[in-house]
């Protein structure tokens, strides 16, 4: 057993909870650390989304590592409260307050925020990974906010979504669906617009969209939560039923059975039918892969991606007659290992480096790849097939705008993966 990681497979805590925070309508991310905690995350979601995301830091020094860094934890809240007048501040811990063992809570307890909400986030990085702040987050949005006096009218037949992290396109898919079967409801939280937004000028403070604190406090009405990736957003879901007694399901609709389930969720929590367009978009998808079966059957592939997703791949790949030889996930966890034996014989990677992804990929040969901007290299040495798929994928360009949930992203993935075997084995490889 190695001590040491060579090529991490997962980021810190604390992106999570970002990742989170730009889903809520005029929410501030504020960040409990030193400089960097903010700047290398900031960097990365510039460069997958191409959006200039804003984060503030509180910028811990060495005196606050010694004596503690609630003053500065105040002052930084005062000062985002002063520039920007958000709704709410998420105040996300790291490594460094955590083990200063700051009182956040006690600190958020004494100040006056006037209007702004101010919500503690415990991402402590030591553990977990990315997955497990986006997680964390969640479940203190809803925590903190669902059921505060929540309005008296209606909201009973909304059904609230978790999308876990996922593309701006991949919500779009969602929610298209749900329009569609015409389901109320909540996307918890939304980045559809908040990162993919127009340039409009004057420049708003903050992007439209998002999910207002309003939606988030009637979040507790709602018959029914679908977290879309169990290991990011699986406990605010678990919050959600076990507080307001709504029905709780988790399914990541990528392919033709995820999506089916997904359907079957929403007609059992509502009642509704599904449309006939969606049994056409269906349709389109089953001939989409019924085109390319004869490129696609009996290719050997290796994934790698965030638990949910990883699987989620491993199954649409498996229904288009290809082989998942490995899958890899990049958070350690239980459940991944149990489910992606039920997939694949071949190697699971739970939680491991993209080092062992590398050896793992020499030892099995595989014919294509999936995987983040990080896995290129390995496709580029080992001379595979790739498709870029996750966070952050910062090579390519409107990546970020294209789902791969839904029947509509089944097919926009099944095109993707069957032009880089085209691309890289010819007509007859
Ligand atoms: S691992 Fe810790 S120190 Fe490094 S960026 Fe994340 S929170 Fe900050």
């Amino acid at each position: 057993m190695r001590s040491v990681t060579i090529n991490p497979a997962k980021m810190c805590q604390p992106i999570g909870a970002m990742y989170a925070l730009f889903g809520i309508h005029a929410a501030a991310p504020l960040v409990h650390g030193s400089q960097g905690c903010a700047a290398y995350p900031m960097r990365m979601f510039n460069r997958h989304f191409r959006e200039p995301v804003q984060v503030a830091v509180s910028a811990l020094g060495e005196d606050a590592a010694v004596f503690g860094g609630a003053e500065n934890l105040v002052a930084s809240i005062e000062n985002v409260i002063a520039r920007r007048h958000p709704d709410l501040i998420g105040v996300i811990t790291t490594c460094l307050s955590e083990t200063i063992g700051d009182d956040i809570e006690g600190a958020i307890r004494g100040g006056d925020f006037g209007k702004s909400k101010v919500i503690p986030i415990h991402t402590p990085s030591y553990v977990g990974s990315h997955v497990t702040g986006y997680d964390n987050a969640l479940k203190s949005l809803v925590a903190d906010l669902s059921g505060n006096s929540a309005s008296e009218d209606g909201g009973e037949d909304r059904v609230n979504i978790i999308p876990g992290m996922i593309n701006p396109g991949d919500v779009c898919e969602v929610k298209h669906i749900l329009d569609l079967m015409r389901v109320p409801h909540t996307v918890i939280s939304d980045i559809s617009e908040t990162l993919d937004a127009p340039l409009i000028l004057p420049k708003p403070p903050f992007p439209e969209g998002g999910t207002s604190i309003d939606e988030l406090v009637n979040s507790a009405k709602a018959c029914g939560v679908i977290s879309l990736c169990d290991h990011a957003g699986g406990t605010a879901a678990k919050f959600l039923s076990g507080k307001y007694g709504m029905t709780a399901d988790s399914v990541c609709p990528v392919g033709v059975v995820n999506t089916d389930r997904f359907l079957d969720s929403l007609c059992n929590m509502t009642g509704v039918e599904v449309p006939y367009s969606l049994e056409k978009e269906r349709g389109r998808l089953i001939d989409a892969m019924v085109d390319v079966h004869q490129y696609t059957y009996g290719k050997r592939a290796a994934i790698y991606g965030d638990p949910d997703i990883s699987l989620a791949i491993a199954e649409f790949v498996s229904e288009l007659g290809m082989d998942p030889v490995i899958i890899s996930s990049s958070t350690a966890s239980g459940k991944f290992l149990r489910r992606a034996k039920g997939i694949t014989d071949g190697e699971i990677l739970n939680g491991r480096d993209l080092y062992e992804l590398q050896l793992a990929v020499e030892m099995v040969c595989p014919e294509i790849l999936f995987g983040n901007t990080h896995c290129k290299l390995i496709a580029d040495k080992e001379k595979l097939a790739f498709i870029r798929c996750g966070f952050p994928v910062s090579d390519r360009i409107g990546y970020q705008r294209h789902g791969i949930t839904g029947y509509r992203g089944g097919i926009y993935l099944a095109d993707l993966i069957t032009n880089a075997i085209l691309d890289r084995y010819g007509q007859h490889g």
